[in-house]
């Protein structure tokens, strides 16, 4: 492609709108413009990184045995409402556009498809002798994100290539899971990325294990823990560790202490010279489930100890059907207005003790009267512990669980796992910490599906079973810009070979010198001819803007015809390394040819 004939427009600066590297990196190379919050044109050059990336994805997939498919975005509600997420999709998390049509009918624009897919497999899967079977699409999904930000890293409008599995049974769904998993493996290290497979938290989707693909960036949203032995990485929101150890209570008798002005457990353990692992906090949430009941749930854990909200949501969705609901809708620490709404008298915050009076609750429309009281596995076990006196300026030391505090039964692991801390599988290994981009997440789901809509299979002995799904999904936007972020340096991006727009740039330093122009002439149609994709910059533009912008836009290698051309010979750039060496026109399409063949190949024997 001739770069005179492109739409190529490259920014100077950085646009004001972008925050991160890549983002900004891809604007100003004109990768893509910005229509709405959220919502992104991929232009040419963009177009053709996110189908290589599309073409890695969909020859893994057909490699591990699933077939492609395209199904509907307009997603009636009706089949939402048979699995139960219209509400929480539409209303509590509100991720799905609705909308309603002529006809008064309402709609969703998909934002992920396993309600679609298990219609389609109800209506079309009879026997076991049609499984195992997996589907996949690479599509537009449509996601009213909260906060749409970072580019196409959270869009609202983003490309997924999304799968799903059909097994007989629990074995023939691990095995789906793991043909996956290995697919997941073999599409990052062939984009060329530095990965990591993560135990992850299966969400509002439903279902047991699920591991997410983390593009390692220090941009990246996400937290993960690991340990140097490889053994273990999960999510922050997922990870487990073994606490510190607690120190020994210096106070053997229970006695209430003047503690002024230690509403926080720094402030409180500087003051006794006390370790906050002898104190017992008591932080307050309130919980919304998605009939409209609220209930305030009090967590007693160690005060060196912070709750991992991920996982106190997962415990209180196990308890919705107890008040009437069927999901969490909201988990917040309840602001100074929201205690205005039910607070009977003002609480004792900063000094709440495990026994908070249910009396502080004043009896309101749809809250339960009641604190729900739960406690972290690691506070169970503390003894003579120092902890609120549910009076302001004073806490209480030498305390004990059945004596006087009942242990709340509700034991729970809500505990957020730490940087240094050790891990479960082996104490000596000490948890790491790392930032990642989600860019892909595989879930076991079982039967949550197929159970609700009602998708079943008679197996060989003629009994109606459900079939028992996985899900699989992709972020293909995502993972070209987490390329960008994962590899760029101060003049512009840097493409992994595999998922370049074009692999060569011919530069032309003066397009008014015939010489010049004529051996690129030949050098671009020879690489054409032999397969390469290549650009030809022959703009009537100065040397230094073409070399700029080829810096800018990232093609991973540079063909110059300047005047060493005279003596046959044209310099040859590596964009990464920026190894330059002069070569003879002869040899250039034939060592542009071994370079790509080694970069995709021994991208293969990174990892
Ligand atoms: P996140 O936690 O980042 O919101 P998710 O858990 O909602 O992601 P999934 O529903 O598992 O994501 O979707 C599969 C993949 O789609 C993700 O791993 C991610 O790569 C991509 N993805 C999800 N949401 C977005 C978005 N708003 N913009 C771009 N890509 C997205
Ligand atoms: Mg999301």
């Amino acid at each position: 492609m001739r770069l005179s004939q492109m739409l190529f427009v490259t920014l100077r600066e950085d646009p004001a709108e972008a925050e991160i590297p890549s983002h900004k990196l891809l604007l100003r190379a004109g990768y893509m413009r910005r229509i709405g919050s959220g919502v992104f044109s991929y232009l040419p050059l963009l177009w053709r990184v996110l189908q290589k990336v599309s073409q890695i994805v969909r020859e893994e997939m057909n490699a591990a045995g699933a077939q492609e498919c395209l199904l509907n975005q307009l997603q009636p509600s009706e089949l939402w409402k048979e699995s139960g997420r219209w509400e929480t999709y539409t209303k509590a998390e509100g991720i799905m556009f609705a909308l309603t049509d002529r006809q008064g009918r309402e709609l969703g624009l998909g934002p992920t498809h396993e309600e679609v897919i298990t219609a389609i497999a109800r209506d079309m899967i009879r026997s076991y002798r049609q499984l195992p079977l997996n589907l996949y699409q690479i599509q537009t999904k449509f996601r009213d994100e909260i906060r749409p930000r970072f580019g196409l890293m959270r869009g609202r409008e983003f490309i997924m290539k999304d799968a799903y599995s059909f097994d007989a049974d629990e074995a023939g769904m691990k095995e789906s899971y793991r043909k996956m998993h290995d697919a997941y493996h073999n599409i990052l290290r062939r984009c060329g990325l530095k990965f990591r497979a993560v135990d992850a938290d299966s969400g509002a989707i439903g279902g047991s294990g699920s591991q997410e693909f983390m593009v390692l960036a220090d941009a990246g949203e996400d937290e993960v823990l690991y340990t140097e032995d490889g053994q273990y990485a999960a999510n922050v929101e997922k990870a487990i560790s073994l606490p510190a150890a607690v120190a020994s209570s210096p106070y053997k008798k229970f006695e209430k202490l003047d503690t002024p002005n230690t509403p926080t457990i720094a402030s409180l353990s500087e003051l006794l010279k006390c370790s906050p692992t002898l104190i017992l906090k008591n932080v307050l949430y309130q919980v919304t489930y998605d009939n409209g009941m609220n209930v305030l749930v009090l967590v007693s854990i160690r005060g060196d100890q912070d709750v991992n909200e991920v996982k106190l949501q997962n415990e209180l969705s196990k308890l919705a059907s107890e008040y009437g609901g069927s999901a969490v809708i909201g988990l917040k620490v309840p602001s100074e207005e929201d205690q205005q709404q039910w607070a009977a008298k003002p609480l004792p915050l900063g000094y709440i003790a495990p026994d908070l009076a249910d009396s502080y609750i004043q009896k309101t429309k749809n809250l339960a009267t009641k604190f729900l009281r739960m406690v972290d596995k690691t506070a169970v076990e503390l003894k003579n512990f120092v902890t609120g006196s549910n009076e302001s300026g004073y806490h209480v030391a030498g305390a004990n669980w059945g004596k006087q505090y009942e242990l709340p039964k509700l034991i729970v692991d809500v505990r957020k796992a730490m940087v240094g801390e050790r891990a479960v599988h082996d104490p000596k290994q000490t948890l790491q910490s790392a930032r990642g981009i989600e860019i892909g997440h595989i879930f076991q789901l079982g039967t949550k599906y197929s159970k609700a809509m009602g998708a079943t299979y008679t197996n060989e002995q003629g009994e109606e079973m459900p079939l028992v799904m996985g899900c699989y999904g992709i972020g293909v936007s995502r993972l070209a810009q987490a390329a960008v972020e994962q590899s760029y340096d101060k003049d512009g991006i840097i493409w992994p070979v595999a998922i370049a727009p074009y692999q060569v740039i011919v530069t032309i330093p003066n397009i008014n010198d015939n010489d010049q122009v004529s051996a690129a002439e030949v050098i671009y149609s020879e690489l054409t001819k032999a397969g390469v994709e290549a650009l030809l910059d022959d703009r009537d533009e100065r040397a230094g803007v073409k070399f700029k912008d080829a810096d800018l836009v990232g093609i991973p290698y540079r063909i110059v015809t300047g005047r060493s051309i005279q003596q046959g010979k044209v310099e040859v750039v590596k964009r990464a390394s920026r190894e330059t060496a002069e070569i003879s026109i002869h040899e250039v399409v034939p060592t542009i040819k071994r370079w790509i063949d080694e970069a995709m190949n021994g991208d293969k024997n990174n990892q």
